[in-house]
């Protein structure tokens, strides 16, 4: 659905290059993640690919089309989620909504059906001016995939939003997959990343360093562990902390367990996608 070959891309006016030949290919009804701390170059590639940035170096296609010879067609097939919704606020969500389709060949979704995904309906006749941060974000989605595009561009589509609304949102992107949407989406949130995507790319300072699925990444990069917090004869607490792998055989473990007058807890610490992300780029999601 999507292919990019060494694709570069430097601001109009800027000295430092935004983007470094970065390659990756996503498959029809595929969740892939852009995974990197902010400023990494996420926003700028997802403008590449919907066609706002124009002057790249390098290839990179949408439906087997080379994104500099589509024209306005392109905004049919895909659907688009920027990082700040931008709504006309004097109208109510379904005017919204309404006024979008309007711009779109048929079929497209109904408004009140798209809403009722992303938890709006209550709120369907209500002005935008009166939504919160978290309604206008879940109106942006709405938005993005009320025609039915066949891809969908998601620029932090978590971002500002409680748990309860990131979950539901994690649930819809998923139905949208089940349904045939692939779905590009950016983020600086490992869960979002973790929980959601098929395939991730870590980028940082305009590079990617690795393209996997998230469990795999784990399984590969990660360092499974298991803490335990013991009292020793002087009642003093202690903590120690040993690899998972091969812990059967671990005779300090084992001798450690028949001895200490007291064990306290025992936790199998879990590898998280930041920490391979640190591991594997030097740089925290985060920052
Ligand atoms: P992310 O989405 O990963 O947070 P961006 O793609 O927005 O990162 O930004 C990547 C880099 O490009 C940052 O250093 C940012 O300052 C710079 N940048 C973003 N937009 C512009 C712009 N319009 N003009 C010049 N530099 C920009
Ligand atoms: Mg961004």
């Amino acid at each position: 659905m999507i292919k990019v070959s060494e694709l570069n891309f430097t601001y109009p006016g800027g000295t430092t290059r935004t983007l470094h030949e970065l390659n990756f290919e996503i498959s029809e009804h595929e969740i892939f993640g852009f995974l990197g701390p902010s400023g990494a170059g996420k926003s700028t590639t997802q403008n590449i690919l919907i066609g706002l940035l124009k002057d790249y170096q390098g290839s990179a296609t949408v439906l087997d089309r080379e994104i500099s010879d589509w024209n306005d067609e392109i905004y049919e097939q895909i659907g688009v989620c920027f990082e700040l919704p931008n709504h006309y606020h004097k109208l109510s969500a379904k005017e919204n909504l309404d006024y979008f389709r309007s711009l779109y060949q048929p079929p497209t979704y109904q408004p009140e059906e798209v809403l009722e995904w992303v938890g709006l309906t209550s709120d369907a006749n209500k002005r935008v001016s009166d939504f919160s941060k978290g309604m206008k974000t879940r109106l942006n989605l709405a938005r993005s995939l009320i025609h039915k595009p066949k891809i969908l561009f998601l620029d932090e589509p978590t971002g500002g939003l409680d748990p309860v609304n990131s979950r539901r949102v994690k649930e819809l992107i998923r139905d949208l997959r089940a349904r045939g949407t692939t779905i590009f989406v950016t983020t600086h949130d490992m869960m979002v990343a973790d929980h959601l995507c098929d395939r991730v790319a870590f980028i940082a300072d305009g590079k990617i360093s690795n393209i996997e699925n998230p469990d795999t990444l784990k399984k590969q990069h990660g360092s499974r562990s298991l803490r335990l917090e013991y009292l020793d004869d002087s009642e003093q607490r202690c903590e120690r902390e040993f690899s998972l792998d091969g812990i059967g055989q671990n005779d300090e473990f084992i001798e450690l367990l028949k001895s200490a007058p007291r064990i306290e807890t025992i936790h199998s610490q879990e590898t998280t996608l930041d920490q391979v992300f640190i591991n594997l780029t030097g740089q925290e999601l985060t920052s």
